[in-house]
């Protein structure tokens, strides 16, 4: 029986696994599919507080790892195959089961991308889904968004900031983003959109970084190349809550909702970071989530007694 099982280590998960290791809880912390989460697909991290030079996201979350190992955090590897609410709960961790008294789930979301084939290989590389973190690189260089919802909106307004020209990509002829959000980007003179449109490719110069795309409007069949630094796809992003939709309640996008700060409409079980937030989607929210999740989880734990 465990006190706290933390699922997900990325910057929530990591977060809470060190407060709840230094409430001596002994927290167990699975560790995914993508262990590190989202920051260890991204190179520089810029705007995490007390990092004035930068850090790499990788190295970032392995000083988090290392300081959660510190304080006497356990970690296995695992995913989640299904959950069961109770005293205690119970997860079915790759067809075994596992029972903690408070569940800490910061399985963050995934981006979506295109399923262009190959693409796995260029993120980082002039393809990713995160222009707040990406965009400060592309100065002075054509970019595009992929996308037609508030994302992409927004991503590409961001975008303006640094790039020559930004190119919006989207399959259909009009947006689906908030009418605000729309009208904001189509008034800016940097974004340009491409409507009816979709990537069929990326080109890559010699170094495998993507220097253009293939186009093709799907109107009238043509097919183009466009030359461009880098691809921002925001076509939205998938909360990593498979197993847990059946008892947990979720947003109409599958998020898992917070009733009372990080708490869950189950007593015991807490959400932080991206797997209950598509607002900030940021390091530094996330890991605050889990500072927040882990402090209300002790508590509970406390209450409970
Ligand atoms: P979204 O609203 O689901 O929009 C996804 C966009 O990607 C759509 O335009 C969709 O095209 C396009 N798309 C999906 N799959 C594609 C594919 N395979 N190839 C090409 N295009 C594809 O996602 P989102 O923009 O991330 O927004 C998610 C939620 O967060 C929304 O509720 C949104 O309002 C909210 N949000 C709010 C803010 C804000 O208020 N500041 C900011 C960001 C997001 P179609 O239009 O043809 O379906």
């Amino acid at each position: 029986m465990e006190n706290v099982i933390i699922v997900g280590t990325g910057c929530a998960g990591l977060t809470a696994a060190i407060y709840t290791a230094r409430a001596n809880l002994s927290p167990l912390v699975l560790e995914g599919r993508l262990p590190g989460g989202q920051l260890t697909t991204t190179t520089a991290v810029e705007n995490f507080p007390g990092f004035p030079e930068g850090i790499d996201g990788p190295d970032l979350i392995q000083r988090m790892h290392a300081q959660a190992e510190k304080f006497g955090a356990r970690f296995q590897f695992g995913t989640v195959e299904a959950f069961e609410p109770g005293t205690p709960h119970r997860l079915k961790i790759d067809g075994n089961w596992m029972e903690t008294k408070s569940l800490i789930i910061a399985s963050g979301a995934s981006p979506r991308y295109l399923g262009i084939e190959g693409e796995k290989t260029l993120i980082g590389h002039g393809l990713t889904s995160c222009a707040t973190c990406d965009g400060a690189f592309y100065r002075n260089v054509p970019v595009c968004v992929v996308g037609g919802g508030d994302s992409a909106c927004e991503e590409a307004t961001f975008l303006t900031r640094f790039a020559s020209e930004v190119y919006l990509i989207h399959r259909r002829d009009s947006l689906r983003a908030s009418k605000i959000m729309a009208d904001r980007a189509l008034a800016n003179p940097k974004i340009k959109p491409l409507w009816n449109t979709v990537i069929t490719s990326y080109i890559t110069d010699t170094n495998g970084d993507v220097d253009g795309v293939r186009l093709k409007n799907l109107s009238d069949g043509t097919e183009s190349d466009l030359a461009l630094k880098c691809v921002f796809v925001a076509i939205g992003h998938e909360p990593n809550t498979a197993p847990f939709r059946a008892s947990l309640a979720t947003d109409e996008n599958g998020y898992l909702v917070q009733t009372t700060g990080t708490r869950t409409n189950i007593d015991g079980v807490f959400a932080a970071g991206d797997v209950a937030d598509h607002v900030y989607r940021q390091a530094i929210t996330a890991a605050g989530q889990g500072c927040a999740a882990a402090i209300e989880a002790e508590r509970w734990l406390a209450d409970s007694e």
